[in-house]
């Protein structure tokens, strides 16, 4: 089966600073880096390593191509990523070098300069019992996911970051549910009910190093995380997620896609960076 993933395609640019600005301040940065980022390009990638046969939805600037080179490399297929003028969607990410606490400004920019025509073009080539999955961090994101339910795929949704109000427009056509526990504790506040009782298809619920819980058709089932040094757990969901969803695409069990999900997003904490760091399949 193929993914069909709508997501966010941003530039992240990380600048270490002595301590983070005050209002009005000049601050000279001590190191600066930059690389790709976005919960949607993330995701595609770690689908793509996965093994998932994966096409992404989403707009950059057309001058950016360059910036999507990884995504390219990892077999993503770009064929329906618009290349506009809106600026590319960015992050600029300022860290306090002595706390490693940070201060981010995002910019969606053209992640949310996403046509109807452009969603409804990639949809044509998706057949019934495919995946649609994406996040929150583009616009179109519930017309694309009602299109998608409408021809017959099946539906991946990760909840992030939390919006209430779409993730009760949404939660009906939801098959596979993904979410880490913050969100989860939002969500079971907004329903007013713990999340064994949302009676989803399929939802699982990642704990950090602590595992991940399912609970949906195939049980309850709990997934302790693979014991290991994380250096930088940035991604780490997103790494979890992709990995899960190409093993289900593959026509995998659930305890099986969660077994390997937390492979690989063991082997992608213990290195530094956010897509540069997800594993490849063969790695596991
Ligand atoms: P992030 O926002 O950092 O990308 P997240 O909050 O969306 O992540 P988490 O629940 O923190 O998601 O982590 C997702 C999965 O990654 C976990 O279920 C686990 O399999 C793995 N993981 C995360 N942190 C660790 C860790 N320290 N050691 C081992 N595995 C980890």
């Amino acid at each position: 089966m193929t993914v069909f993933n709508l997501g966010s395609i941003n530039l992240d640019y990380f600048y270490k600073v002595p301590h983070l600005p005050k209002p009005g301040e000049t601050l000279g940065a001590l190191s600066f880096s930059q690389g790709l980022g976005g919960k949607g390009a993330n995701q595609s990638v770690a689908l793509a390593r996965g093994g998932a046969e994966v096409y992404h939805i989403g707009q950059i600037h057309k001058d950016d191509e360059a910036h999507i080179a990884l995504m390219a490399q990892a077999g993503v297929d770009l064929t329906h990523i618009a290349r506009g003028d809106v600026p590319t969607g960015h992050a600029i990410v300022v860290i306090d070098d002595a706390s490693g606490e940070n201060q981010i400004l995002l910019m969606a920019g053209a992640n949310h300069a996403l046509t109807d025509s452009q969603m409804t073009k990639a949809l044509e080539g998706a057949k019934a019992g495919d995946w649609a999955l994406t996040q929150n961090e583009t616009n179109l994101g519930e017309a694309f996911l009602k299109t998608a339910k409408s021809k017959g795929l099946q539906i991946c949704y990760s909840a992030a970051p939390f919006v209430k109000d779409k993730l009760l427009a949404l939660i009906d056509d939801v098959d596979l549910l993904v979410v880490n526990e913050g969100e989860a504790a939002e969500i079971a506040a907004a329903l007013g009910k713990a999340p064994e009782a949302w009676g989803l298809p399929h939802l699982v619920v990642t704990k950090g190093a602590q595992g991940a819980y399912y609970w949906g058709k195939e049980g309850a089932l709990f997934q302790p995380s693979e014991q290991v040094k994380a250096v930088d757990t940035t991604g780490a969901g997103d790494t979890y997620l992709g990995f899960l969803l190409a093993q289900l695409s593959h026509g995998a069990s659930i305890s099986q896609a969660m077994a390997i999900a937390s492979k690989a997003a063991s082997i992608q904490v213990t290195r530094f960076g956010t897509a540069d760091a997800i594993p490849a399949l063969a790695e596991l």
